[in-house]
This record gives structure tokens, C-alpha cells and sequence, in this order.
């Protein structure tokens, strides 16, 4: 197929959900979340107890904010419940014989996968990367234990696509099946397509005249918006990313937009405080917590550890469901601040935007009652005006107030903490 042959013209998967007014979704949603905690606590034996445990009854739980009564049941617990009671901790609601496949994610955590067409939701996420029928796609992740394979490779099938199911590693072999079969799409990491790029050009392969890569699909790693920019100005290879995990499939997505990843309508994500579980203020970061409508792993305030912000304003792309912006990081690196949680891959952002500083350091101390921060930079060839610029973007990305400072190069450890906690308690 010639490039450019495919119509990628930004649609919506299901017009009728994605654009739905904030009222309608809150019933949608409500409605849902009404249906699978029924279920669930019919056909699992762990929900009932739990709620007990709460000193909460299934008719507490009507609206969606009345989840945040319930504490989240954190994703480092399930190895304990399943090992109390093989397989699924008695979470899943079906026969582990009418599943479709078992998968075995690090912890070790045994992911069920239910019978039936694009079980992980992900076809919504790649329509919106692009994906259309009439593409064939390398899809790299892993085919085997972990179901990051199996997720995307039942999507693409949902949209009518070709999947070669090459899994990773193999650099060579993937560039020379992308150029033999002439695949228009990629699936995988982002940093798996740039080495294979690469690799390509070392072998003499000229990607724009010589492949036919168009789209990229990726999760599972950092994308750097450098890294998008050369794959769409060097290759020609559009780059959209998503957020799925093993226990819950799709997450969040990013529209044509590229401006945050908007959340998969199919589930109540909340962003949550990663101790109390009780929600933050918006755009201020906090963990994922995730009630999905799955019928066979129905998993209820799902806690994921992963860290992120809300971006309830509406998209220019029309969907109007919100977004989250990138994730963060791990909610065990966060250090909690004058009640907010900062995570360093917020200060890295802003240090990515400020080319002449350098190293840093954010050093919070106790100055009586209050939490005192100070940003220490080193910043060679700065200009009188860098602590002034530094602090509002500091401000706006962590939502704090911080001081800075500009010391010599070299005085800040090469490979030290980012985040330095000097408070002491007394
Ligand atoms: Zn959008």
C-alpha cells in the first residue's frame, strides 16, 4: 500500500459515547458503577468482606464520589490475596477454565483475560493513534506471561488490521520484515521503534523512501516530545501514546491532539492521595485509582501506584471526557510537601524546558510550622532573570512555592537525590 494511501482523518471511534455532555456521563458512569458492584459482590467472594471491612454496605455506594469511602485495594496486595487463594485472590467471576488466556505479570500476578473481541479495550486508543483497517502492523510488545502483546494485537484485530506478532528484540530481523511486508504501523515502546529506526539506517535502509511506516502506537516507556518530533520530521512516523496496564487494560489515551491522554469512558478513574486515598485538588498530582465495569475482573478502587494529574478542561479534538496529563512516576517516589505530592519527574520537566539550568536539587526544610523549599540550580551561563522565570514554572507544575537558587557548577552531587527532605519532627 503507497504512503498516504490509508484514511487517518481523526474520527471518533463511537461518536455518541466520547462527546457525551458532563451530565449524561455522570449517569452513564453511576449507572455502571451501580451494575458492576452488584455483580461483583454476587460472584466474587472478595468484595463483600472488603466492604465490611470498611463498615460500608453496597446501598452506601451510589454515586461515584461515594467510592472514595471505600480505601483503595493497592495493586502490591494482590500477590498476597492470590497466594491466600489460587489463582485470581477471589476477584475474577468466572471459572478459570472459561477464560480465554492467563497471563503471569511480575509480583508474581496472574492476569485473567476474559473470552470475547478486544477484551482490553485497546481499539479505541488505537483508532485514535491512527490505526485504520488496511494497515499492517509490527506489533513488538511480548506475546508470552505478560499480555501486553495479546492487548494490542486483539485491538488491531477489532479495526480490521494485519498484525505481524514479532514481540521484541531481533532488531535486525524487525527491520527487514518491515521493509519485506512493507508495514504501515508500529506497536511497542518508544524507545523500541527509535532503535529500530536506527538500526535501519545502519543498514542502509532509507526509511522515508524504503518502508512504509506511518503510525506508531506506544505505552510501557517514557516518549520525550523530542522523540516525537524527529520520528514524524526524520522518519515520517506518526507517534501517539496510551496508558493499560495488566489488571485493568486501557486506561487513558491520547487523541490527534497529543495534549494528555484522555480517560477510556468504559471506567471511573479518580486521582486520589497515594496515603488517605481521599481525593486532591484539582491538578495537583496524586495516584491513579481505577473502578473498571469488567465483568469478569470487576476490580473496584483499584489503586495502580502510578502517579499522575487531572486535566478536566475540554479538548479542541471534541472528545470531552478528561485527560490526564503524562505519568509521573511511582507513587513510592513521592515525597509529600505542604500536602501536595512532588514527584522529580515534575522538576525534571521544567528543567527540560530551562536549556541553562543544569543540575538541581529541591531541598525541603521545617521553618516553624511551615514546609520551606528551596531550588538549588546549577547554571553556569544564566541570566539575572533565571531564579524569577525558574520559580513560576516551579509554581505551576507542583503547584508550590519555591525559592531559588543558583550555585556554582559542581557543588550538587552528580548522581544524588533530587529531592532532598531535611525536615526533622520534634
Ligand atoms: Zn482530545
Amino acid at each position: 500500500m503507497p504512503r498516504g494511501a490509508i484514511d487517518r482523518s481523526p474520527g471518533f471511534y463511537d461518536p455518541a459515547k466520547e462527546t457525551m455532555a458532563p451530565d449524561a456521563r455522570r449517569h452513564f458512569l453511576r449507572d455502571r458503577l451501580r451494575d458492576v458492584l452488584r455483580h461483583a459482590a454476587t460472584y466474587t467472594s472478595h468484595l463483600t468482606p472488603r466492604l465490611s471491612a470498611a463498615g460500608l454496605s453496597l446501598e452506601q455506594l451510589r454515586e461515584t464520589d461515594d467510592l472514595f469511602r471505600l480505601p483503595p485495594l493497592r495493586k502490591r496486595e494482590l500477590p498476597p490475596l492470590q497466594e491466600k487463594d489460587p489463582p485470581f485472590g477471589g476477584l475474577v467471576t468466572v471459572p478459570a477454565h472459561s477464560l480465554q488466556r492467563v497471563f503471569i505479570s511480575p509480583g508474581p500476578i496472574y492476569d485473567p483475560e476474559g473470552a470475547g473481541p478486544d477484551y482490553w479495550r485497546m481499539a479505541r486508543a488505537m483508532y485514535a493513534a491512527g490505526f485504520r483497517q488496511g494497515d499492517i502492523a509490527l506489533n513488538t510488545f511480548a506475546y508470552h506471561l505478560t499480555p501486553a502483546g495479546s492487548m494490542c494485537d486483539e485491538g488491531l484485530a477489532a479495526l480490521g488490521c494485519a498484525v505481524i506478532p514479532m514481540g521484541g528484540g531481533n532488531t535486525e530481523t524487525q527491520v527487514q520484515v518491515l521493509r519485506h511486508v512493507q508495514a504501515t504501523g508500529y506497536v511497542g515502546t518508544p524507545s523500541f521503534l527509535h532503535t529500530i529506526l536506527q538500526r535501519a539506517e545502519e543498514l542502509g535502509v532509507r526509511p522515508l523512501q524504503d518502508l512504509s511506516l506511518e503510525v506508531a502506537f506506544v505505552s510501557g516507556g517514557m516518549l520525550p516530545e523530542s522523540l516525537r518530533a524527529t520520528m514524524r520530521e526524520k522518519y515520517g512516523v506518526g507517534v501517539t501514546q496510551a496508558y493499560a496496564s495488566a489488571d485493568l487494560g486501557l486506561i487513558a489515551y491520547e487523541c490527534p491532539r497529543h495534549s494528555g491522554m484522555h480517560l477510556a469512558e468504559d471506567l471511573i478513574v479518580q486521582i486520589a492521595d497515594p496515603e488517605t486515598g481521599q481525593p486532591v485538588p484539582d491538578g495537583t498530582a496524586g495516584e491513579v485509582v481505577v473502578t473498571t465495569f469488567n465483568t469478569v475482573y470487576p476490580l473496584i478502587r483499584f489503586g495502580t501506584g502510578d502517579l499522575s494529574v487531572l486535566d478536566p478542561l475540554a479538548c479542541a479534538c471534541g472528545r470531552t471526557t478528561p485527560r490526564l496529563a503524562r505519568i509521573l512516576g511511582r507513587t513510592d517516589d513521592v515525597t509529600k510537601i505542604r500536602g501536595m505530592f512532588v514527584h522529580p519527574s515534575q522538576l525534571d520537566a521544567v528543567m527540560a524546558e530551562t536549556p541553562e539550568a543544569m543540575r538541581y536539587q529541591l531541598v525541603v526544610r521545617r521553618k516553624g510550622f511551615e514546609d520551606d523549599l528551596t531550588l538549588r540550580v546549577e547554571a553556569p551561563a544564566a541570566g539575572g532573570d533565571l531564579p524569577g522565570r525558574l520559580e513560576a514554572r516551579v509554581r505551576d507544575a507542583i503547584k508550590l512555592r519555591a525559592r531559588v537558587e543558583v550555585v556554582p557548577a559542581g557543588t550538587l552531587p552528580v548522581d544524588g537525590k533530587k529531592i532532598v527532605d531535611e525536615r526533622t519532627w520534634e
